[in-house]
């Protein structure tokens, strides 16, 4: 979409008998503001929706040095953005510019004509989405400021974290920004304090763990103290489809997710095979829709949540959290996923995040631009790695074990990587060794074929070497195979563990009311969408089970 057709889709006008029927159907109250007076403000949570019936409303930026005004509302036009479906808190404020009548309604009231006002419904929405997307795109707008160095792997993790829960944020590298020593100052901070993570002129954040910023930045939302009809572990594809059919199903859904909603398939920049985006779609984008999508049905999405344990009450489960808080759920989903697998080779440990990453999205592509970078495996999610790497990095290295980049990767990549001039495909080749001093500046490289060594100059190895499931926190009761991956299904009646008289549901594990979905299931296939179908079948199941509890 261009420019100009994101603004109209950003900022419509109602027409009078549509701001009519959504004041009726959201028993929208008839306010006055006087100029001046703040309807909401950045950091609000929960915050409440307004249409402008008569003067002007200003969206104004408070998180720069000044305050800045980034657009006005008028007759007609509606305050708002995704925060009110997801919770979070707002990120800009909205203050009265002259006197105004607006017709304010509760974050609550206009969740419930979301679902059932589909033709304004449609507008809100699309309008939502488009504001974040002018919002991250703005030159204007500041939002957070993370400051610190390129090389510092607590600034790639806090800058990782904050851009895969889809959080605005600025970053300014210590090594090249030129505000940086001018900020530091006012804040009283000195280069040894980064990373630092500040809004505003507020008190900055000196390198916070992810729960801290979580904390601080309001996007760790606490759990309710009641049995969800589901809870489901991990929110990647399979764990965000099973939350939006089980709460749109009716069911009372949490999902708790250690880092990030959107999974693996969450750092990837373009996923070509998922059914109906002929032109393919980012991870991100795919995962950003989905949480739309499941707070509109009312799921609540508690991240960072790391699960580290199982226990089971009568025919409940109790699920256990990092930190000693639990949730009680009459079904589970574990829908955990894979991790990638570890490099493994002298110095990969020691650069994790100042030259080693498993991932490449644009955060990681920034810290490579205009280098040599290497590509390490032979699969599909290396093939994009390095598709999308060659539009950032001068060149890249793909490196494989074999000497047949057809054999694990889809030929329409393959194509594409020997089609592009900026790739080099090294075959039988591994890395040996990993030099520098505070980050990455060279690998040592071996063909197993010649025996031939050499050092190749580069501050960024990417590793796409397969992924191992997230299985190591459950209890013997939950059934794995010898890898590793959950068993469910028929065959599972056999188990000591099993305790029901019926058999076990296709999807269902070793304990009764506990099932598996997507790539931590054994025997499932490795893909998008039949994590997507799989976690979508597995509610099928929850409504059986839930019947006869
Ligand atoms: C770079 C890359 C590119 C890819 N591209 C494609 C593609 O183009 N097409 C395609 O079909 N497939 C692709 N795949 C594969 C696809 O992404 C996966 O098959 C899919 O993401 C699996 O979904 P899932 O929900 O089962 O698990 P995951 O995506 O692995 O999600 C699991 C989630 O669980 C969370 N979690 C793990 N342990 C815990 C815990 N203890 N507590 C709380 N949360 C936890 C994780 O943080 C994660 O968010 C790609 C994979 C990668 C890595």
């Amino acid at each position: 979409m261009n420019e100009q057709n994101l603004q109209s889709v950003a900022f419509p006008t109602l027409d009078e008998t549509q701001v009519t029927k959504l004041a009726r159907c959201t028993q929208a109250e008839l306010k006055l503001f006087r100029d001046g007076q703040t309807l909401f403000a950045a950091g609000d949570r929960n915050l409440n929706f307004f249409i402008v019936k008569s003067g002007e409303v200003a969206i104004v930026d408070f998180s720069g040095d000044t305050p800045k005004s980034l657009t006005i509302h008028r007759q007609g036009q509606f305050t708002g953005d995704v925060s009110h479906l997801t919770g979070l808190p707002a990120v800009v404020s909205g203050v009265a510019r002259g006197d105004c009548e607006v017709y304010e309604v509760t974050g609550d009231a206009l969740r419930g004509a979301l679902n059932q006002c589909p033709a304004i419904s449609d507008i809100i929405l699309q309008a939502f989405i488009a504001r974040r997307q002018l919002l991250r795109d703005s030159p204007d707008f500041t939002g957070l400021r993370v400051i610190g160095s390129r090389y510092s792997a607590d600034t790639f993790r806090v800058r990782d974290f904050l851009s895969k829960n889809r959080v605005l944020f600025r970053w300014l590298d210590v090594e090249t920004d030129p505000q940086v020593d001018q900020l530091l100052k006012q804040f009283g901070l000195t280069e040894s304090d980064t990373p630092v993570v500040a809004f505003g002129s507020t008190q900055p954040l000196h390198n916070p763990s992810n729960r801290e910023l979580a904390d601080a930045i309001g996007i760790h939302q606490p759990l309710e103290a009641l049995v969800y009809d589901l809870v489901i572990v991990g929110a990647g594809p399979s764990g965000l489809a099973a939350a939006v059919y089980g709460a749109s199903e009716g069911l009372r859904t949490a999902v708790l997710e250690d880092t990030a909603p959107g999974g693996q398939a969450g750092s990837s920049m373009r996923i070509e095979n998922y059914l109906g985006f002929p032109l393919g779609l980012t991870g991100s984008d795919l995962a950003g829709r989905a949480i739309l999508q499941a707070n509109k049905f009312g799921v609540h999405l508690s991240v960072p949540t790391p699960v580290n344990r199982l226990s089971f009450e009568n025919a409940y489960t109790v699920v256990h959290m990092e930190g000693g808080e639990t949730v009680t759920a009459k079904c589970l989903l574990i829908a955990t996923g894979a991790d990638y697998r570890h490099l493994g080779v002298e110095g990969s440990d020691r650069f994790a995040g100042t030259g080693v990453y498993y991932a490449a999205t644009l955060a990681e592509a920034q810290l490579c631009s205009g280098s040599q970078v290497v590509v390490v495996g032979g699969g599909n999610s290396a093939g994009q790695a390095a598709v999308f790497l060659a539009g950032h990095a001068r060149r890249v290295l793909i490196m494989i074990r074999g000497d047949d980049l057809h054999k694990n990767m889809s030929s329409y990549l393959a194509r594409r990587i020997e089609q592009t001039p900026n790739i080099e495909l090294l075959r039988n080749t591994t890395i040996r060794r990993m030099n520098g001093d505070t980050h990455l500046g060279s690998v040592d490289i071996v063909n197993s074929q010649t025996g031939e060594e050499r050092t190749v100059e580069t501050p960024g190895v990417f590793s796409f070497i397969g992924a191992d499931p997230r299985t190591n926190w459950l209890p013997p009761e939950i059934e794995r195979d010898a890898k590793g991956f959950v068993r469910t299904g028929a065959d599972l009646a056999q188990s000591r563990y099993w305790t029901a008289a019926r058999q076990p549901f296709l999807l269902e594990t070793s304990r009764p009311s506990v099932f598996a979905a997507g790539d931590v299931r054994a025997g499932s296939v490795k893909r998008v969408a039949s994590a997507v179908g799989e976690g979508a079948m597995a509610v099928q199941f929850v409504h059986e089970c839930l019947k006869h509890m």
